[in-house]
């Protein structure tokens, strides 16, 4: 066993209170996961992760002011004020015969409590798998992670295959490590990520947007694009949008769009999902729109019908909450209004008309010949510049949400 020390100072207050709170009514308390291995890496922790034996009940009992969450796994978040520390009780080893599985591997449920030593197999990457006590100061490594977090490599606990066929989440948290650390997938664990695209169909479309919204806002949507690519996962959560990618430009407008967000990110200019989702099923829009048409529907009946099964289509792969489909039919709509220069004091006007105006540009980027109506947009902007309303700065905000974790 390894054992290595960290800085009291560089965990947060607020973990340190629930840490301590727990182990003073007699429960092992452990930071565990991302937390420990950022301050390892000398970066800033996102949040706090809490392990611990006392049961989520027990958890709750102790905090006023902590929810219990989670059906799959539950757990509980301790909030103070914005900052929430969640914690989660010891997961028991599975004998695989005995548990809840589907053909192809999955767990369905995962509420067995086990020790210490069996949560810290149950983890997904050794990086993230480095347990420290405040009580003793002591990073716990049982699986060689602070060696892994050395030699930047993401490695699998256990056999690669059968970890990923019980969550397949794991492939794209192993995508999203990677791109976020800068670190390299061990072989070993990247070999099956090739082949196993397709268990992501089993995975709850609800939880794949959660994660596809970390991967996208991540500040390096483009890089992850790529990867979803190589690894041939991206056809399993975008049928549609892979598809479109023979037959048109949607390639270069996905990528376009996901720049555009990084560079945002970059600046610290507010980002949506629905930008990046009406990138992602524009030529699929377009596409089945066309295909109405060709049947006898005429704009607008075509349009509307052709987004509600478009998006209906994405919504058994990953969904999409109403709050990014709306803006992003607007974005759509807005397309096919904004080469009528007459209107254009009208158009400018519409709470949409800026997405709709970067979105007409991304697609002159791709490819799409649209007779310089992006310069014409960009001049008459210049020249009347009085007319666009003030929108209202707006602060990016995530909310975290009720997260299905691991198995
Ligand atoms: P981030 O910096 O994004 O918070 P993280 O590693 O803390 O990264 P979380 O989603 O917060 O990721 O999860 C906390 C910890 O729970 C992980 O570090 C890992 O130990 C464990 N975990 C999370 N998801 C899984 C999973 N799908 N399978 C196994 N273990 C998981
Ligand atoms: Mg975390």
């Amino acid at each position: 066993m390894n054992e290595v020390l960290l800085e009291k100072e560089q965990v947060s207050i607020n973990a340190l209170k629930v840490l301590s709170r727990l182990s003073e009514h007699g429960y092992q308390a452990y930071l565990v996961g991302g937390s420990v291995r950022d301050i390892l890496l000398n970066q800033t922790p996102k949040d706090f992760d809490v392990a611990t034996d006392a049961h989520p009940e027990d958890v709750h009992e102790l905090f006023r002011n902590s929810r219990m969450i989670g059906r799959r796994f539950k757990i509980v978040h301790v909030r103070f004020g914005r900052d929430i520390i969640e914690v989660a009780t010891f997961r028991a080893s599975k004998n695989i015969e005995e548990t809840d599985q589907t053909e192809r591997g999955l767990l369905l449920s995962d509420n067995d409590y086990g020790s210490f030593e069996e949560d810290v197999f149950r983890r997904d990457f050794t990086i993230n798998a480095l347990y420290y006590s405040p009580d003793t100061h002591k990073v716990t490594d049982l699986v060689d992670g602070q060696a892994d977090i050395d030699a930047k490599i993401i490695r699998l606990i256990g056999e690669p295959e059968s970890r990923y066929r019980e969550d397949p989440v794991r492939m794209l948290r192993a995508i999203r490590f990677k791109t976020k650390l800068g670190f390299s997938i061990d072989p070993n664990s990247e070999q099956p990520m090739f082949k196993l695209g397709y268990l992501l169909q089993d995975v709850s479309p609800a939880r794949l947007f959660e994660e596809l919204l970390k991967l996208f806002m991540s500040g390096q949507a483009n890089v992850v694009f790529d990867e979803l690519l190589a690894y041939d996962i991206f056809g399993w959560l975008f049928p549609d949008a892979k598809r479109a990618m023979n037959q048109y430009p949607a390639k270069n407008l996905i990528r376009e769009a996901l720049l555009s967000t990084d560079r945002r990110i970059e600046q610290d200019l507010p980002v949506t999902p629905a930008f990046v989702y009406a990138a992602l099923l524009w030529y699929p829009f377009v596409d089945e729109k066309r295909r109405l048409e060709q049947e006898g529907a005429s704009h607008p009946d075509a349009s509307n019908e052709a987004a509600a099964n478009v998006i209906a289509k994405q919504l058994l792969f990953t969904s999409i909450p109403r709050r990014f489909s709306t803006p992003m039919r607007e974005i759509w709509n807005l397309q096919f209004r904004l080469p009528n220069r007459k209107k254009a004091k009208a158009l400018v006007g519409h709470k949409r008309f800026r997405a709709a105006y970067d979105f007409l540009l991304l697609r002159e980027l791709a490819g799409e010949k649209l007779d310089n109506l992006g310069a014409w947009w960009t001049k008459y902007q210049e020249d009347n510049p009085t007319e666009r309303q003030p929108t209202k700065p707006r602060r990016r905000r995530w909310p975290r949400r009720t997260q299905e974790k691991p198995s």
